[in-house]
């Protein structure tokens, strides 16, 4: 029964360091942000010891009342903030959300249609070396050059390629998509429509979105990006798919469910359904607006520096370098030496390799969970700009750590871990 920094100091150490980092830089990274206490505390609690293989009330394991219990509020709950007919809270994430939906809905050697992981969609969209890719017979639709997806495009592929899923979803798209549409071309070719909305769960819990749930034949999600909560995944259907997808994913994909994981997107689905909550989306989408309105200004121009698709509808931005000395990876570089995190992300037609992209992807959902106003949100892109304007250099570094460290220190992050 030794705590942490007694059995282990290694590693207690090293969890020390990251709570330490994560409290005194910005987390600009679009995916992530950061979960309640409560969410942690039923991630850390005796749920990890129980077996439950199945689902509540059908359990292969004894001593299953209470973590039925816990799995079957979190079901409730999803279903209710979501108004889906069914759901499904055992994928351990967002990937394995993804293969056990395409596990239920279509063959191997069947044919996919998602968005191109070059402009903006998920390894698990049909990127060659994944199990999707490996699996499925892909084809890919793009954004076109203003940077949004190409509807005309995306139905001229549906009718040539025949597919048996069309997957609609991205990990690094600024806009919304047209769900109705994507339905009105799944339908023309016979097609399922499956919407990944692993980023803008968020968004669509708080009405600050289009749902696609009345749409969708199977919605996926992660449960740890807007949405807040624990590192996860979770399927919505339709109920005449409930029983298919329930089995893919057990015992098609998993075995044993996390059920303090699960206990975790209980809580985070309580907090979704809040006023609080909304208030946060609300200032998530405005700080992304803030941000891409600065670097649409005559300086950033005049530097090479823009916002792929003019502008945001969610909350992200996609900063695009094609135009700068900067390549993404110097960006993120810059960006790291004040003490903000973003990832560098490949833009459409990139020229430069993936491992050096000529792109930023920057997020605000961490930085509105922390608190940040629209006051906070204006000062973190003046700070952007100036980082990426030509001119930085020491002096300059040191005066932005300093007003970054003046940010993080207005909303203490985790004040009592
Ligand atoms: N789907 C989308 C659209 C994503 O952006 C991501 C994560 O980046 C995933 C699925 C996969 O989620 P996970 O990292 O939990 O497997």
């Amino acid at each position: 029964n030794q705590s942490l920094h007694a059995l282990d100091p290694e590693i207690a150490a090293a969890v020390d360091a990251e709570l330490h980092r994560q409290q005194t830089t910005l987390e600009m990274i679009a995916s992530e942000n950061f979960a309640p206490v409560a969410v942690m505390e039923a991630q850390g609690s005796v749920l990890t010891n129980k077996y439950a293989e199945g689902y509540p009330g059908k359990r292969y394991y004894g001593g299953c009342e209470h973590v039925d219990v816990v799995e079957q509020i979190a079901i409730d709950r999803i279903k209710e903030l979501f108004g889906a007919e069914h759901a499904n809270v055992q994928p351990h994430s967002g990937a394995q959300a993804n293969a056990a939906a395409m596990f239920a809905l279509i063959q191997p050697g069947d044919t996919i249609l998602g968005l191109s992981l070059a402009h903006g969609g998920h390894l698990t969209h049909g990127m060659k070396i994944n199990f999707s890719g490996k699996l499925y017979n892909v084809a890919a639709y793009h954004v076109d050059e203003t940077g949004v997806v190409d509807m005309a495009e995306v139905e001229r592929l549906a009718k040539e390629t025949q597919p048996k899923l069309i997957i609609a979803g991205w990990s690094a798209y600024p806009r919304q998509l047209d769900f109705a549409e994507f339905r009105r071309i799944a339908d023309e070719v016979g097609a399922l429509l499956m919407v990944d909305m692993a980023h803008f769960a968020g968004l669509v819990a708080a009405g600050l979105h289009p749902s696609p749930v009345p749409y969708a034949d199977v919605v996926t999600t992660t449960t740890h990006k807007t949405l807040g909560g624990p590192r996860g995944g979770v399927i919505l259907c339709k109920a005449e798919y409930a029983k298919k997808i329930n089995s893919a994913v057990f015992p098609g994909q998993q075995g044993g469910p996390l059920e303090h994981v699960i206990a975790g997107k209980a809580v985070a689905f309580k907090v979704a359904a809040s006023e609080e909550f909304k208030e946060r989306q609300v200032r998530t989408l405005e700080g992304a607006k803030i941000l891409a309105e600065r670097l649409l200004q005559d300086d950033a121009t005049a530097a090479g520096v823009s916002v792929l698709s003019g502008g945001t509808d969610v909350h992200l931005v996609l900063v695009d370098l094609r135009n700068s000395e900067l390549d993404g990876q110097q960006a993120e570089d810059r960006l790291h030496a004040v003490g903000i995190t973003v990832n560098r992300n490949a833009v459409p037609n990139d020229p430069r390799p993936p491992m050096v992209t000529s792109g930023l992807r920057i997020g605000t959902p961490a930085l509105a969970t922390r608190g940040f106003q629209a006051e906070d949100f204006r000062e973190v892109a003046e700070i952007i700009a100036e980082t990426l304007l030509p001119g930085f250099d020491e002096a300059r570094t040191a005066v932005l750590s300093a007003r970054v460290a003046a940010l993080a220190a207005k909303y203490p992050l985790y004040p009592n871990l």
